[in-house]
């Protein structure tokens, strides 16, 4: 009663079977986009079923019990996810993160683990294998994980309160479970783990210097924690700009934790600011995607469960390979038709959401479809 149902634009079905390019050139493993942006980071959905309805994301109202989830054929099977994996890796890509939906809710995901742990890049080298995880799961199957080859993983975790946790995603889900979750990962060797926080003005911000306090002083530079900006991914989560806490807000929170000092990037195109707390009790992340996008040196694609490839989290239409893929294309054809959209790629959405937001915008896929 009372609630706002926001109804859900459908744009899973929005996507185009690629062009296969004429000639056929092999992949280089150096390529480039229109912006000069290499693809080197693969984000692939195993599943778009979540266990949790955070409301930021999943939102009962709308993830409700008529939401039509994929049907399993629709999926692609783990033999055709390595498949466009390899092809992927071929052309740059260096890093491979399994994400949904909730992805240790997809069987026997361990398999598919091993399978992608197998690949190698053009330089021989084993891919950096990770997953983001609600943790609900993770305390039974960090060990299996781990043992398939699996390097890493992300944890989603909003608040240490119990009562704002089991709120905001909606499901009653306890702090305490997630937190073994962490400690099954860190015993497994799936460290260091990164803990993500989105904050959410009036519903969490009074979470930052207790999320902040707790992991520092439990795990030092075991767990980083990073705080995420309240994203407009999306249609169904009714996203108003004042409902995101800035990335400076937060960082003036934890100057009164502790003192931090401004770290490096490690690595190109990565999407956090990096902070460390003086007295060498690990790091901060700062993930600003609404107020300092990082459009400029993205170089990730995203694959949904069912095959499509989107070049931005904030896409409205995507390009179909599954359709390439069961409709009999060669290897060669996927291959250069996957080369080919990544040198037409063009997007830079979040440097441009002024804009997108006064004009109205217009539906995008939900992140729980193609993957955070
Ligand atoms: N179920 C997994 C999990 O909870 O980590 C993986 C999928 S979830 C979509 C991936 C990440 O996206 C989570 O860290 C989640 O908090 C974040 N996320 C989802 N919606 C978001 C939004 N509107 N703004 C910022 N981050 C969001």
């Amino acid at each position: 009663m009372g609630e706002t149902v926001i109804p859900l634009t459908d744009l899973r079905s929005l996507a185009r079977v690629p062009v296969i390019p004429s000639t056929l050139a092999p992949p280089t493993g150096h390529l480039v986009d229109r912006r000069g942006r290499a693809l080197r980071d693969l984000r692939i959905s195993v599943t778009d079923r979540c266990n949790f309805r955070c409301s930021y994301c999943m939102p009962k109202a709308v993830f409700d019990k008529t939401h039509v989830f994929l049907p399993h054929d629709d999926l692609l099977s783990f033999e055709e996810i390595t498949r466009l994996a390899r092809m992927f890796v071929d052309h740059g890509v260096q890093k491979i993160r399994l994400t949904g939906g909730e992805p240790l809710l997809r069987r026997h995901l361990e398999r598919l683990v091993e399978m992608l742990a197998e690949l190698r890049t053009p330089e021989g080298e084993p891919l950096d294998l990770t997953l983001t995880t609600n943790a609900s799961l993770l305390a039974r199957k960090a060990q299996s994980l781990k043992d398939a080859g699996l390097r890493r993983v992300t944890v989603s975790l909003d608040a240490l309160d119990d009562a704002v946790f089991r709120r905001m995603n909606d499901m009653d889900f306890p702090v305490a479970s997630v937190l073994e979750g962490i400690e099954a990962a860190l015993a497994a060797g799936l460290g260091p783990v990164k803990v993500n926080m989105v904050v959410q003005r009036g519903v969490n911000e009074h979470e930052i210097v207790a999320m902040a306090r707790h992991f520092r002083e439990a795990h030092g530079q075991r767990v980083v924690l990073r705080f995420i900006e309240y994203m407009d991914v999306g249609a169904s989560n009714g996203w108003r700009m004042d409902q995101v806490v800035p990335s400076a807000e937060v960082l003036e929170k934890l100057r009164t934790v502790a003192p931090l000092d401004a770290l490096a990037a490690a690595t190109p195109g990565e999407t956090a600011q990096r902070w460390a707390w003086r007295d060498g009790r690990g790091e901060i992340g700062l993930i600003s995607s609404v107020t300092q996008a990082f459009c400029g040196d993205c170089n990730r694609a995203r694959l949904s469960t069912e095959g499509k490839l989107y070049h931005c989290l904030f896409a409205q239409s995507g390009h179909d390979l599954r359709a390439l893929l069961r409709g009999g294309a060669s290897e060669a054809q996927v291959s250069a038709a996957i080369g080919a959209l990544w040198q037409q790629r063009d997007d830079r959405y979040s440097e441009l959401r002024g804009a997108a937001q006064a004009t109205g915008g217009g539906p995008r896929v939900e992140m729980s479809y193609i993957g955070g």
